[in-house]
């Protein structure tokens, strides 16, 4: 008996709720979504976290539009070690001295000449020599520290890398952003706004609203 009872309360039910439901729809009308202004769409801003303004920071060069290579030439340091020559200290690169020596005069003897005066010979001081026999004579005598080269071994000195100018790295344009720094957020495609379905309307652009 109980199955017979339950079938009965179903089968009342049901007509119960189509009768609701029926009444309900009829009892209501599609007016136009306020929200959305029945475009059925919202405009929100960009859902990228990463988003600034529609742009995206480039991490790739830490927002600058270049990137920093370390410089091959100097291995970052922005200076190269070269050697050269030291200068002697004993000759300060003259590589000779100054020097004099005596050398026995060609235009007389001793220092003495030989004229004639009143037909006979007599000997007066070279004019040459001045009576001395000998005259300067100046020479290079070779530095004996360098052996007359200037330079004596070699040092080291330090030269600003012409590769980087200093620096220790060069900079190239950044790929990823073009130099610019940033990039167009590929969520908003820049615009920093996106299209959104309406929650209003779930997109319908209008919604029932009872009479
Ligand atoms: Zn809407
Ligand atoms: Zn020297
Ligand atoms: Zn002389
Ligand atoms: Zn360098
Ligand atoms: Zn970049
Ligand atoms: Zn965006």
């Amino acid at each position: 008996m109980g199955y017979k009872w339950h079938k009965i309360i179903m089968k009342k039910l049901f007509i119960i709720c189509l009768t609701l439901c029926v009444t309900s729809v009829m009892a209501q009308s599609r007016v136009r979504c306020d929200i959305c202004g029945g475009s059925g769409e919202r405009v929100a801003k960009c859902t990228n976290s990463k988003c600034h303004n529609g742009a995206i920071y480039c991490e790739s060069c830490d927002y600058k539009g270049t990137k920093d290579t370390r410089c091959s030439n100097c291995s970052g340091s922005g200076s190269l070690t070269k050697y050269r020559n030291k200068t002697c200290s004993y000759c300060h690169g003259n590589k000779y001295f100054p020097m004099e020596r005596q050398e026995k005069c060609t235009h007389c003897r001793n220092g003495q000449r030989p004229t004639t005066q009143n037909g006979q010979t007599v000997y007066i001081n070279c004019s040459y020599c001045r009576g001395a026999g000998t005259i300067p004579v100046s020479y290079k005598a070779a530095c004996r520290q360098c052996g007359g080269r200037g330079y004596d071994g070699q040092e080291s000195y330090s030269v600003t890398c012409n590769m980087c100018g200093g620096r220790g790295y060069s900079s190239s344009r950044c790929t990823k952003c073009e130099g610019k720094g940033c990039y167009p957020c590929p969520t908003c495609d820049g615009y920093a706004k996106i299209k959104q379905k309406c929650q209003s309307c779930w997109g319908e652009g209008y919604v029932y609203v009872k009479d």
